[in-house]
């Protein structure tokens, strides 16, 4: 048993066993565990790197094209990142710091090419090439293939770095936090999302939530662990969020029927008529719709089933 990543404890409970619901890119079984001491949820073992990577379809990624159905999609997830967006505006103009928004993960860089359409300097990065190369070519924002704990930044040259839904997904979050505050300005801004285990539909849906996301989550925090992890690495929070459209409704959506989540249809590259699809992809915003007010709910109670935090390095 690993040591616990915020508490450092040893001692672990068994929680699940389950395998990739979502994409079904292994029939293999992991153990989601509880610390013992603090109680955060995690994979244990974490499968070794080379393992990792196999779980990440090559599709995995966004990638328009120029036909109608994929222009609307893209219209779609541009009124869905409306609280990504302005979550990240209200951050940069209360903080004032000068320099770039570096989004770490950016996939297909559409967070950043609305950012930069309300004037802020955006680079992205990723870990794939693929995602870092639709950025480019789609959105036209600057976006590299590198992780963050080796990208070049001068010390204090951001205004913020944003990280959506990267830290349950590494090895070693630490020392990615510990990266984003060297790079930021004086005042500069942290902003982060993960999905949040002390939320309702973890409460609700148990192993079936969509936020585990074995074996691609390798932590599972509630608001709670995130803060105290930040705590440790040098950060105050500064407002939080937990409601989220693009993610609390359709998340509610993806646990009840996987099979529908149009992003594991891509990924499994499931054989579909245009008919099929339709019909798949309206019973799927019909779920995501009638979740909303559970979303909502959830949000309003400070139990959302994911937290957005902005932080900034404690002084
Ligand atoms: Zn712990």
């Amino acid at each position: 048993m690993s040591a616990c990543l915020v508490c450092g404890g040893a001692r672990a409970e068994s929680l699940f066993h389950l395998s990739d619901r979502l994409y079904r890119t292994t029939d293999k079984v992991f153990a989601v565990v509880r610390c013992g001491d603090c109680g955060l949820v995690r994979l244990d073992p974490q499968p070794p790197p080379a393992e990792l990577r196999r779980y990440y379809p090559d599709n995995y990624w966004f990638a328009p094209d120029e036909n109608a159905a994929s222009r609307l999609e893209e219209r779609y997830r541009r009124l869905v990142l409306r609280d990504h967006v302005r979550f990240a505006e209200h951050a940069l103009r209360s903080s004032g710091a000068r320099g770039p928004l570096v989004d770490v993960g950016c996939g297909g860089g559409l967070f950043l090419a609305m950012m930069r359409q309300r004037g802020f300097p955006v680079i992205g990065l990723d870990f794939s090439r693929e995602a870092a190369g639709i950025a480019w070519r789609r959105q036209r924002v600057p976006a590299v293939c590198a992780v963050l704990t080796e990208a070049p930044f001068p010390a204090g040259a951001c205004a913020a770095v944003s990280m959506f839904h990267v830290l349950e997904h590494l090895e070693d979050p630490r020392a990615y936090l510990e990266a984003a505050g060297r790079m930021l300005a004086a005042d500069g801004r942290l902003i982060v999302q993960v999905p949040n285990a002390a939320s309702w539909q973890f409460r609700l849906l148990g192993r079936a939530w969509n936020g585990l996301d074995v074996p691609r989550h390798l932590f599972d925090f509630r608001a709670s662990d995130l803060e105290r992890l930040l705590a440790s690495c040098g950060f105050e929070v500064v407002r939080r969020k937990h409601f989220s459209l693009r993610d609390n409704p359709a998340g509610f959506a993806s646990s009840l029927a996987p099979s529908l989540d149009p992003m594991a249809r891509r990924v499994r590259r499931l054989p579909e008529t245009t008919g099929g699809r339709i019909a798949r992809d309206l019973l799927y915003l019909a779920i995501t719709a009638a979740a909303l007010p559970l979303a909502v709910a959830e949000a309003a109670l400070g139990a959302g089933s994911t937290i957005m935090i902005e932080a900034r390095r404690r002084p």
